[in-house]
């Protein structure tokens, strides 16, 4: 627990490493319904548990660290050759990679906070330094600021719609004109782990920025929409040479055959995948409407699929009132909790939860 002191490492290492807390995950739920990682209430798609069967017959094996087929695959969705196309073990994987193959030290990552807490965690590993910039009030990304924290030093700037923990979107129009202000040589990525679920038409999509810049890199997983978290894929769309140094900074050989064949399965089932999206958005957007009803104000318009409490230092207290009503949220003190949309059973839990959040901040 935080208030242990660390107990003293024997041997010398990195001084930024040891003063860095691990990643921590969402919490499980013993009990109730777990709503603190952002998954997919579905069991996997047809096809997809028939397919990792197969797949574990080879476990003695190597993976195809290649990736060929879901590669090619990828490459006739987006309408790309498979050189613009970069697989790895998790979207996650794949932020690791470029921020290794773009940043080290004294070099600078741009980013939105609060976004992905994993951002300023890895720009650290690489030995780069941080540049957190605040959100607007209304949280949402403030691009703006974000240009004007550029500087020489800058070698990657993230943007991250929809915006994790808040739910919100970054405009098509807003991102356009921050591409505008972004010299060329500087890469950006635009992390859409949550982009199946986005419901406004104004928001940006990645699949419509294809081939529009040199120095952009869309991120997708199949961690979400698509129900895959426990097997670790996620993938980059973007321009050959820029691809090319985050395919060396990758683990050997962590994307598992497994993860392959699973996602190749769920793209077979689009119309499926498609009806359980939608299932979800409408769902949150119920939810959001309720939220308004019991008085509410402050959330932003959700389009991932998870809604943001701005509840800040009454965190703590929120997340008692949820875990009593049999919900695990998560908590981003002083900021707020972020609640994934799951089950319909979970949602009526969820409402009077909240509800009773609203009484105690009111
Ligand atoms: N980007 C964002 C914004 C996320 O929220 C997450 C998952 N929490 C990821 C990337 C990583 O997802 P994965 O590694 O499972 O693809």
């Amino acid at each position: 627990s935080g208030s242990e002191a660390a107990p003293a490492v024997p041997v010398r290492m990195r001084p930024e490493i040891l003063a860095l807390p691990a990643y921590r995950q969402g919490q499980a739920a013993p009990t109730g319904f777990k709503l603190s990682s952002n998954e997919n209430p579905y069991d996997p798609l047809p096809g997809v548990l028939e397919a990792v069967d197969r797949a574990t017959r080879q476990l003695h094996r190597y993976p195809n660290a290649a990736a060929p087929e879901i590669t090619a695959r990828l490459a006739e969705e987006w309408g790309v050759e498979p050189d613009e196309v970069i697989v790895a073990a998790g979207s996650v994987a794949l932020l690791m990679q470029f921020t290794m193959a773009a940043a080290g030290h004294g070099d600078e990552v741009v980013f939105s906070w609060r976004a992905f807490e994993v951002y300023p965690w890895m720009t650290v590993l690489p030995g780069a330094t941080a540049v957190p910039v605040p959100n607007t009030p209304d949280h949402r990304h403030d691009l703006d600021a974000m240009a004007a924290a550029i500087t020489d030093r800058t070698r990657l700037v993230l943007v991250c719609s929809p915006n994790n923990p808040t739910s919100s979107a970054v405009t098509a129009v807003e991102f356009e004109a921050f591409m505008a202000q972004v010299p060329s040589d500087l890469l950006v990525i635009l992390d859409e782990a949550y982009a199946e679920f986005v419901t406004d038409p104004a928001a940006v999509n990645g699949r419509a920025l294809v081939h529009r810049y040199p120095n952009l890199v869309v991120l997708r997983t199949f961690s979400k929409a698509y129900g895959l978290a426990g097997l670790r894929i996620g993938y980059g769309i973007g321009p050959a040479a820029v691809l090319a140094p985050a395919r060396t900074t990758i683990v050997p050989l962590s994307l598992t055959d497994h993860a392959q064949v699973a996602a190749l399965a769920s793209l077979d089932r689009g119309d499926e995948l498609r009806e359980r999206v939608a299932n979800i958005a409408v769902r949150r957007d119920a939810v959001y409407e309720a939220l308004l009803e019991q008085g509410w104000s402050g959330i932003p318009k959700p389009n991932g699929n998870f809604v943001w409490f701005p509840v800040g230092e009454q965190t703590p207290e929120a997340l008692e009132v949820f875990r009593r009503h049999g919900i695990i949220a998560r908590g981003y003190l002083p900021d707020g909790v972020r609640l994934t949309i799951g089950e319909e059973e979970s949602v009526q839990n969820v409402l009077a939860a909240a509800d009773e959040i609203a009484r105690i901040l009111r």
